[in-house]
């Protein structure tokens, strides 16, 4: 049985007493029950004050984005180490949003995967297609390149600790959703391509559904058998709405 995992991507929002507010209502709120976790990932700068604040609960930490480099002259840049020092257990790699704006290539978003495990972190992988590519009738062939480019520089074992997030380009902050069962399609088709190398490592890999997951559409998504959770923007900067997803997976 997979545990749900609930993860807020804060994006680049809020100050320093928004993040403080923020996880502070999360972490009074949380449903206190078996079964799910909740994942909050605050802007670089917030992570410690917000790290404080998880203290003592079961809340985790991660970051948005790391460098696929160890250390050294990389101005901005952040290490998967240094990640880890303030206290991250996740972070998200491939975001469309960094795919999209900051020209992360398959290729760079394998190297921060390594990156990430190389400093014992779990990377969220995120996969998605956009509008286009559905259209085109390509969806998972986009998807088994953004898969694949990982598989190749990684392995399938490494997949053992990692999490992959579905997310459609054109459902993220649009407030189009996919549907449950067009969600189910992409989620069994992820699964089935990493089981075709390892079943039961595949069998017990979470696959996050993203894009535009709100309290009301959350138990339906949550409903499918391959959807293991949510990766949430928008309604992850409000603690009661994502408190209502969380809800969702706590009863699910
Ligand atoms: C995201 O950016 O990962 C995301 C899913 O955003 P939203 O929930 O706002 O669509």
């Amino acid at each position: 049985m997979r545990e749900f995992l609930v993860a807020g991507n804060w994006k680049m929002n809020g100050s320093a007493a928004d993040s403080e507010a923020l996880v502070s209502g999360i972490v009074e709120g949380a449903p206190a029950v078996a079964g799910y976790r909740l994942l909050v990932c605050p802007p670089f700068t917030y992570l410690a004050s917000v790290a404080g604040l998880l203290t003592g609960s079961n809340i985790a930490l991660g970051a948005q984005n790391v460098s696929q480099f160890e250390s050294g002259a990389h101005t901005g840049e952040i290490a998967a180490s240094m990640l880890k020092d303030v206290g991250c257990e996740y972070v998200i790699v491939g975001h469309s949003e960094r795919r999209a704006m900051s020209g992360e290539s398959s290729d760079i978003v394998a190297a921060k995967f390594l990156a990430a495990q190389a400093a014992g972190l779990i990377p969220i992988l995120c996969v998605g297609e956009t509008l286009q590519e559905r259209e085109a009738g390509t969806t998972e062939k986009v998807i088994d390149e953004q898969l694949d480019a990982v598989l190749v520089a990684a392995g399938i074992d490494a997949f053992e600790s990692a999490v992959v997030a579905y997310e459609p380009v054109w459902a993220i902050g649009t407030g189009k959703t996919a549907g449950p069962a067009q969600a189910q399609d992409v989620h069994q088709h992820i699964r089935g391509r990493l089981a075709a190398h390892k079943p039961e490592l595949a069998e017990k890999l979470q696959i996050l559904y993203g894009g535009s997951m709100k309290g009301d559409n959350a138990p339906g998504l949550l409903s499918m058998a391959d959807i293991d959770g949510g990766l949430i923007g928008g309604a992850s900067l409000k603690a009661n709405d994502f408190l209502a997803i969380a809800a969702a997976a706590a009863q699910s």
